[in-house]
């Protein structure tokens, strides 16, 4: 407890007062080492969802040093990262690159930039699935995302859609796993946890 007071203490004086890299390397879990980062390029090479990425990792941590706090807060980056950790297992400064993808993550939901960020709400639909039954739910999924975000493209997404459903590749209604109670108290332990942060 007494350390996650300190957390809650340094977070607050850290955002105020000082760089935007000082706050994102403070309230990451552990040393990051994003000081450390030698801007190789290493990181974006090696990630399979560089493409969709509005930043490459080496980028984005090239604007954090720049105090670029809201270019890197409306960016996709963070959201578009599958947490596969090639990125943290190849850089040769050990950059934390995968636990700054969380931190970001935090600071833009935090702050309000998901709103404007198509990632950050197709996760957040993704996460209430998982919440609610336990899975994704692909065609729900596909269903928000499409009519909030591109209803003109909607229609000639239905055609696929429907393939996927009489093929078998898709359900109609969300399945519900077994004992959704057992993961739900995790999920809540985990916000708990990360309320006290
Ligand atoms: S691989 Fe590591 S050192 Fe190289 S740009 Fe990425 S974070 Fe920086
Ligand atoms: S952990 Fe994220 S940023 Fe790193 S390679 Fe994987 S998807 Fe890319």
């Amino acid at each position: 407890m007494e350390r996650m007071m300190l957390q809650l203490v340094m977070r607050e004086e850290m955002s105020g007062a000082q760089s935007f890299l000082d706050y994102v390397e403070t309230i990451t879990p552990g040393y990051s080492r994003l000081d450390m980062c030698i801007q190789c390029g290493t990181c974006g090479g090696s990630c399979p969802s560089g493409g969709d990425m509005d930043h490459t990792p080496r980028h984005l941590f090239a604007l954090i040093r720049a105090d670029m706090k809201d270019e890197v807060l409306a960016s996709n980056t963070p959201w578009y990262c599958i947490s596969c950790y090639l990125c943290m297992s190849r850089c040769p400064q050990e950059v934390h690159i995968t636990d700054l993808m969380y931190t970001l993550k935090s600071i833009a939901i935090e702050e309000g930039h998901v709103s404007e960020n198509t990632a950050a709400n197709l996760s957040e639909t993704f996460l209430s699935y998982v919440e609610s039954y336990g899975r994704s739910f692909e065609l729900g999924l596909a269903t928000r995302f499409y009519l909030r975000h591109h209803p003109k493209e909607s229609m000639g997404m239905a055609g696929m859609g429907f393939g996927m459903l009489t093929r078998g590749r898709m359900v109609i209604t969300p399945e519900k796993i077994k004992r959704i109670g057992q993961l739900r108290s995790i999920l809540n332990r985990a916000k708990e946890l990360e309320a006290a942060l």
